[in-house]
């Protein structure tokens, strides 16, 4: 399995931004991990030209679950996927909590990006007052059952476990609960797809940065990062790419 660096611009960047890009890819330019940066839906076309021929792969931060119609100021996985994109971030806790997205949205937005041919990074994660209750595990199996999308594969499903407290925060889960979550997501993920499991890369993400990498890439079953503050700048984003390259 190829591990995956993927960076979510959020609402951030201009055309000016596409600088960092082409100074990650002068940097790193034939990384061991695989590389995604997801810019606002506004970039994706002018990232992926630049991308072209690059080991840099583009997604999309979201998507509608329907291809086409009427649903004025969405945009369909076909439509990403004719921008450019090859991925799709779905369910990031920014959307569940700021615009009231349930797994149900979330699996059909899921099951749309498979059917467009591309593939969907299904994020889950505890709040804080979940994990003081103790009920983690719990959540976040409940999350990952209800999510992703019928027919996942290891090609078109990657995991993101992302802890809400941890997001943006600088703060992330001691490393042993980092390690007690991903082995917990893998055996659940056996349970619902049973071999193919295996090869579904189950991304960390919450307050990765360049210090904080390799520790985190070193705990089993974690296949990368799903990356937001420090995927903006390409010496943070490469720094966490040569991490993953060496892990
Ligand atoms: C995210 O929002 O997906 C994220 C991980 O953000 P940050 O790296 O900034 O914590």
């Amino acid at each position: 399995m190829k591990k995956l660096a993927a960076g979510n611009w959020k609402m951030n960047g201009t055309q000016a931004s596409l600088a960092e890009v082409t100074a990650l890819l002068e940097a790193h330019p034939d990384p061991a991990c695989e590389m995604l940066l997801c810019p606002p839906a506004t970039l994706i076309a002018a990232m992926a030209a630049l991308a072209r021929g690059t080991a840099l792969m583009v997604g999309a931060q979201d998507c509608h679950p329907k291809p086409m119609g009427a649903h004025t100021g969405d945009i369909s996985a076909a439509m990403l996927r004719d921008a450019g994109a090859t991925h799709v971030i779905v369910g990031h806790s920014e959307r569940r909590i700021d615009h009231g997205e349930t797994s149900a949205l979330v699996k059909a937005k899921a099951e749309a990006v498979v059917d467009a041919g591309l593939t969907a990074i299904v994020c889950i994660g505890e709040t804080e007052a979940e994990r003081d209750s103790g009920k983690t595990l719990a959540v976040i199996g409940t999350q990952l059952d209800a999510s992703i999308p019928g027919g996942a594969t290891a090609a078109n499903l990657v995991v993101a476990y992302e802890p809400v407290w941890a997001i943006g925060t600088g703060r992330t889960p001691t490393l042993t609960e980092i390690a007690e979550v991903h082995s917990f997501l893998r055996g659940r993920l056996r349970g619902l797809i049973g071999a193919e499991a295996e090869g579904v890369r189950i991304l960390y993400g919450g307050s990765v940065k360049p210090t904080n990498a390799s520790d985190i890439f070193a705990v089993p079953h974690v296949d990368g990062a799903l990356v937001g503050g420090a995927s903006l700048k390409a010496a943070d984003f490469g720094a966490i790419v040569a991490a993953l390259s060496a892990a």
